[in-house]
């Protein structure tokens, strides 16, 4: 049968491979399955049963949870279901699927067992949702804030505060997502026991650590920076938790938090493009070599709190008219490279650093960054073209 697709793999090992992928993006909610609508709310809002996030978040929450892991565990019981099908009618090792299951006891015994797994799920969820799902394992982390109330009071509080408008959501990654309203910070997950619920007044925030990613599954230009959150409890029965977020979401989340967000590592914040460039423009320069000026530096011209530090000289290869019979190539690049070349500057120090790299970074497409740093500049003061390997720092 495999054969007419000229595949030699018997339908088995391929229904295997692809219920495997399949398990995988619906489980962890890849781009693809979430945007093809394939995930558990989807399944979940039959009948509107799982209700609206906005009016009644924690009942939406507890709803999703607990449906999403009876969903979960139905998935075994189809792979065993279908690897019977595959093996015994399309491979044809068997005459029928009970002839399968006869001769692999074990198999049977794995088949009742996966069924019975949805039954213990849906069971489970079942005594949860009895008096208004009182038994749900969030329940349990909001009791810990109703000292003196109920817990349906912190409930209705937090949701209170969830539909205003000001609150910030952001989604940390494809299962979960962070809240933070006017007095808290809710983190809820895929599982029904990952919900971390956490009153501002109690917490102290933490940027934790941060990492680079060249490429931006966004789409994001010139790549991203994801900070690590560490949200710290005071009361000691909260357990702290950590959360991750693009670099350009952060301060919407220090405006919107009471307290600071204490840096202690010192992690640079990238909150745009031009900034993280910066960085990357003042390490390539000090691979550059050194200058040596005789003029006293002044006070750079664009900034007037650092004295100016960077000159330009020209010192990359780039072809120039004139001056570049030295350049092999001269001929052909004359034409084409006459315009794009770096031209000698005479300009004395006026830029520091940091003021150099902004300049450079706002003179280049906005809309492309992956290409500044191999870039050309007009010099800010003589207009004369300049590219990175051209700045100099003076010792
Ligand atoms: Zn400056
Ligand atoms: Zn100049
Ligand atoms: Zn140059």
């Amino acid at each position: 049968m495999a054969d007419r697709f000229g595949v030699d793999a018997p339908a088995t090992i391929v229904f295997s491979l692809f219920y495997a992928v399949f398990c995988t993006g619906f489980i962890y909610q890849s781009k693809e399955f979430s945007g093809a609508g394939l995930s558990p709310e989807i399944f979940l809002s039959y009948n509107d049963w799982i209700g609206s996030e906005e009016l009644r978040f924690f009942v939406y929450h507890m709803k999703r949870t607990a449906g999403s892991m009876v969903i979960h565990s139905l998935l075994p019981a189809g792979y065993l279901v279908g690897y019977s099908y595959f093996t015994s009618i399309i491979d044809m090792n068997h005459p029928t699927m009970y002839h399968f299951w006869a001769h692999w006891p074990v198999f049977w015994n794995l088949l009742m067992l996966s069924v019975l797994l949805p039954v213990l799920a849906a069971s489970i969820v079942w005594f949860w949702s009895l008096n208004g799902w009182e038994r749900h394992p969030f329940v349990g982390k909001l009791r810990l804030y109703a000292s003196n109330s109920s817990w349906h009071q912190v409930r209705a509080d937090v949701e209170t505060e969830f539909r205003r408008i000001d609150k910030i959501s952001i989604r940390t990654n494809p299962l979960s997502k962070v809240v933070v309203t006017d007095n808290w910070i809710v983190m809820v997950g895929a599982w029904p026991w990952s919900l971390q619920l956490s009153h501002q007044s109690d917490v102290s925030l933490e940027l934790a650590s941060s990492e680079h990613h060249r490429i931006s599954t966004e789409g994001e230009i010139g790549g991203a920076q994801f900070l690590h959150i560490k949200v710290v409890n005071r009361k000691p029965e909260i357990s702290s938790f950590i959360f991750r977020l693009n670099s350009l979401e952060y301060q919407n989340l220090q405006d919107k938090v009471t307290g600071t967000i204490a840096n202690l590592a010192n992690i640079q914040v990238y909150k745009t493009v031009s900034e993280r460039f910066v960085d990357v423009f003042k390490e390539q320069i000090r691979e550059n070599p050194r200058a040596r000026v005789t003029d006293e530096l002044e006070a750079c011209i664009g900034c007037m709190a650092n004295t100016a530090n960077v000159t330009i000289q020209r010192s990359c290869d780039s072809s120039q008219e004139g001056g570049a019979g030295a350049v092999d190539g001269g001929a052909d690049a004359a034409a084409g490279g006459a315009e794009d070349a770096c031209v000698s500057c005479y300009c004395r120090p006026m830029w520091c650093m940091d003021c150099m790299a902004k300049w450079f970074a706002s003179r280049q497409d906005q809309s492309n960054p992956e290409n500044w740093l191999g870039s050309k500049c007009p010099c800010p003061t003589c207009r004369s073209k300049f590219c990175v390997m051209d700045v100099r720092i003076i010792e």
